[in-house]
């Protein structure tokens, strides 16, 4: 037997011991976005302003439908379980266009992140037009880039004090409207507020615009990039979603390395040197902090501002823009390989220019008919059927329904007379905001006759009945049968509903029960 000492020690050690492991956390770096200038910061002033207009405008938007129906344009009536979009209203039943709305928006994003990467999230996500706003605000109270800088790393003075207190209170009062413009959406909107200024509105109300006002601040004010690269799932959902021939915001090292401050210096030693000056402009811009060059990154939100501050600097340079710019993958390995002559060398970037500096004809350049491709064309055939055939549906759908239900206990009452009765419950739609007058016959059923129940009219095959404006009206009948006319134990029938003024009709096709006995 041997002893302890005698036992082999292997040189082995756990992957995840005291010694070697990594902390999981790493403290947020500050990010201070410089101001940019440039047609794509300009393209996104104007989308934020669109997008925001709708969102905090459409609420206080009206739209006539009458004296019997809510004169919102948009409105999401949960009470009455009703969605009001302009001319549209959809009841709980119709909720397969919602549905259908909702996935031509999926289909819609599949094609525009196939086309142009993630423009959703450089562009219309809430997060950066958020982000974006907040950071105007930032900018306006605090000053730019350097100036943010040096606030922050300086000690806290009444100025400091002042200007941090002001920005907060700023981002709390936007975070405010946000939330408040959301319930504006589920009430009226000029009723809604009026209540919520005179403490009459519901807690819900309020709890939901503290809820949103909190999200809105955390997110936009504090959090701001961390949500794009920690918390949000769709910049990985989005790499299934590129191919070589998707746009993205893309640092052309072919023509741009190597870099160096010293341009002359170099070419006058007798290297090769690229169109970056190794400025930083485009990462001060960066609204997550990154830098381009480093390559396509995750959290690269292609929000092409780098691009304008890129544009700026070669302006400055005379030389041509697109040192960074939207490109595809399959241009870029294209261009790669013929700065790097075929791939058997670093980037040389004179092997893209002709002698006079031009750039070469052999350079691939993006044409606007990569966008049409097999992939793309199958997404836009799809999204086109959903929304035509919504459209369709839209367009021809019934505002007039009925539903029956047949009594189950019991299935059929015997009269004195002999005659059978069963009992139904019949549900009859107005789904127009005017009331009408809907006549529901009796189809087939021989000699057999009906009684609405609290509806003072005889006994018979059509009875006229008063439904009010967008609503659902239940209805208790009876309908008899002869005992001499009955051809089974279960006839089917229908129950005919109509609106003889509109000429709209609908049927529903019930069953007649009868005991055997009868026949
Ligand atoms: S790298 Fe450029 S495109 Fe990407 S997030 Fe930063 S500024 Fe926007
Ligand atoms: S802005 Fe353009 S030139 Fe300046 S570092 Fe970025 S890529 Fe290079």
């Amino acid at each position: 037997m041997l002893d302890n000492t005698q036992v082999e020690r292997l040189e082995a050690e756990a992957v995840n011991s005291a010694k070697v492991r990594q902390p999981l956390y790493a403290a947020r770096k500050k990010v201070f976005p410089k101001r940019a200038s440039g047609s794509f910061r300009r393209f996104k002033w104007l989308v934020m302003a669109i997008t925001l207009g709708i969102y905090y405008l459409t609420p206080w938007l009206r739209w006539d439908r009458g004296p019997f129906a809510p004169d919102q344009a948009v409105l999401l009536d949960v009470a009455n379980r009703r969605f009001y979009f302009f001319f549209i209203e959809i009841w709980p039943q119709e909720f397969y266009y919602v549905a259908g709305l909702l996935v031509m928006a999926g289909v819609g994003l599949f094609l525009i992140t196939s086309t142009v990467g993630r423009a959703w999230c450089g562009y219309t996500c809430p997060q950066t037009v958020w982000v974006d706003l907040f950071l105007v605000v930032e900018r306006a109270i605090e000053g730019d880039r350097n100036a943010r800088m040096k606030l922050d790393a300086g000690p806290w003075t009444a100025r400091k004090l002042v200007l941090r207190v002001s920005k907060h209170a700023i981002w709390l009062v936007i975070g405010a409207a946000t939330g408040g413009a959301w319930i504006f959406y589920f009430a009226d909107a000029p009723t809604l507020a009026g209540e919520i200024f005179t403490g009459t509105a519901a807690p819900v109300a309020y709890i939901t615009i503290a809820v949103l006002t909190a999200t809105t601040y955390t997110f936009g004010g504090l959090m701001r990039e961390q949500v794009c690269t920690y918390m949000c799932p769709w910049p990985r959902i989005q790499a299934a979603m590129l191919d070589e021939n998707s746009l993205t915001v893309t640092y052309n090292d072919w023509r741009g390395e190597p870099r160096s401050r010293h341009a002359k210096k170099v070419i006058a030693a007798g290297q090769p040197v690229g169109d970056c000056v190794d400025c930083n402009a485009c990462v001060a811009v960066c609204p997550m902090g990154i830098d381009i060059r480093d390559g396509q990154q995750l959290e690269c939100i292609t929000c092409a501002l780098c691009i304008d501050a890129c544009d700026g600097v070669m302006d400055k340079l005379g030389r041509e823009h697109g040192l960074i710019s939207y490109a595809t993958l399959s241009d870029y390995n294209a261009n790669m390989m013929l700065a790097t002559a075929g791939g058997s060398g670093s980037v040389n970037p004179s092997l893209v220019r002709t002698a006079d500096g031009l750039f070469s004809d052999k350079v691939a350049h993006f044409h606007i008919r990569k966008i049409f491709r097999p992939r793309t064309y199958v997404y836009m055939g799809l999204w086109s059927l959903i929304g035509l055939g919504l459209l369709y549906s839209l367009l021809t759908r019934d505002r007039l329904e009925v539903n029956v239900l047949h009594d189950r206990n019991p299935q059929f009452v015997t009269l004195s007379d002999g005659s059978i009765r069963n009992g139904y419950t019949v549900k009859l739609l107005n789904m127009i905001p005017e009331p009408r007058t809907i006549v529901v016959t009796l189809q087939g059923l021989e000699g057999a006759e009906m009684s609405v129940v609290g509806i003072d009219h005889p006994a018979g095959r059509s009875v006229p009945i008063s439904v009010e404006p967008d609503r659902l009206k239940m209805l208790k009948v009876f309908v008899r049968q002869p005992a001499g006319q009955i051809q089974g134990t279960a006839q089917t029938f229908k129950f005919r509903a109509e609106d003889k003024a509109s000429f709209e009709s609908d049927e529903y096709t019930a069953t007649f029960n009868a005991p055997e006995i009868a026949r």
